[in-house]
């Protein structure tokens, strides 16, 4: 039993916006421990060109998928043939996400409208696909990618702290209605790590000393941090665990 606990060999693990960033280091991670990966973006050369990438370094299976997560009804054909040629995935992670930040009075609707279908309204068009296939066969994985921002708030982003409020709550909400199917569902809510979401703010002298007074661990996180929680949550070793929101960040959310 112990020995089996953290395997993950040969799952099959969709992460959706893994063409660069977070997602396409926690989909090598996943690679790199013998699952096998489902890569997705919206631009289907370069997923593919990055599976190609990941197939060879870690000698697992890598498969490509493009659509975009914000339109429910590509989001459903894609899926449906994936499932069709790939199987019903064990594991869905829900990465893929979008930053706009302006002071609240001068956020636009269409960016608030954009943050919410990239950050919310997705998830729900995703997991409904995946976690019905998933309940017809009896169980499933999934972790939803929040973020420190769901438990702080700071000047400037308030519409995506509120779509990562919703993230986390979507969680416990998907794993009260899954539990029956034996689906766990869990978030990830990573504290500041350096991708191109966030490009002007780690090239800013003045945030990077913020992040790093503020953050206990004195410093920004490494992409291979937030691999171990996720094999963790993707494993039998999390058979028990659901509704959960497990902060990686460097202690940040558990000090003023
Ligand atoms: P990146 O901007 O580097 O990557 C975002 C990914 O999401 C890309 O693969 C992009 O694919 C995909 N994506 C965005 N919009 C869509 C869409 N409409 N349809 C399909 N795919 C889409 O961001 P990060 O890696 O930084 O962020 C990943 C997740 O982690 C997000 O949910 C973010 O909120 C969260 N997070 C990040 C933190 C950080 O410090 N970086 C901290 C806390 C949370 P493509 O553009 O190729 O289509």
């Amino acid at each position: 039993m112990t020995q089996t606990l953290f395997n993950i060999r040969d799952r099959l693990a969709l992460v959706t916006g893994s063409s660069r960033g977070l997602g396409n280091a926690l989909a090598r991670g996943l690679a790199h421990q013998g699952a096998r990966v489902i890569l997705h973006g919206r631009n289907l050369a370069l997923v593919q060109e990055e599976a190609r990438a990941i197939a060879q370094e870690t000698g697992a299976t890598v498969e490509a998928v493009s659509f975009d997560v914000t339109d429910a009804q590509a989001t459903q054909q894609a899926l449906e043939a994936l499932i069709a040629q790939c199987g019903v995935p064990d594991i869905l992670v829900n990465n893929a996400g979008l930053q706009r930040r302006a002071p609240f009075n001068e956020f636009t609707p269409s960016d608030w409208d954009a943050l919410v279908a990239t950050n919310l309204s997705s998830l729900f068009y995703v997991s409904q696909v995946i976690t019905r296939a998933m309940g017809e066969r009896g169980s499933g994985k999934v972790v939803n990618i929040g973020s420190v921002q769901s438990k702080l708030a700071r000047e400037t982003i308030a519409p995506y702290s509120a779509t990562k409020g919703g993230v986390a709550m979507l969680t416990q909400g998907m794993a009260a209605d899954l539990a029956r199917f034996n689906i766990q569902v869990n978030c990830i809510s990573p504290g500041y790590f350096k991708t191109e979401m966030n490009s002007a703010l780690w090239q800013d002298p003045a945030f990077n000393q913020w992040v790093e007074k503020r953050t206990p661990a004195q410093r920004w996180g490494h992409f291979d941090e937030l691999v171990g929680t996720l094999v963790y949550l993707c494993s039998d070793a999390s058979s028990f665990v659901s509704g959960q929101n497990i902060f990686v960040d460097g202690g940040m959310t558990s000090v003023v």
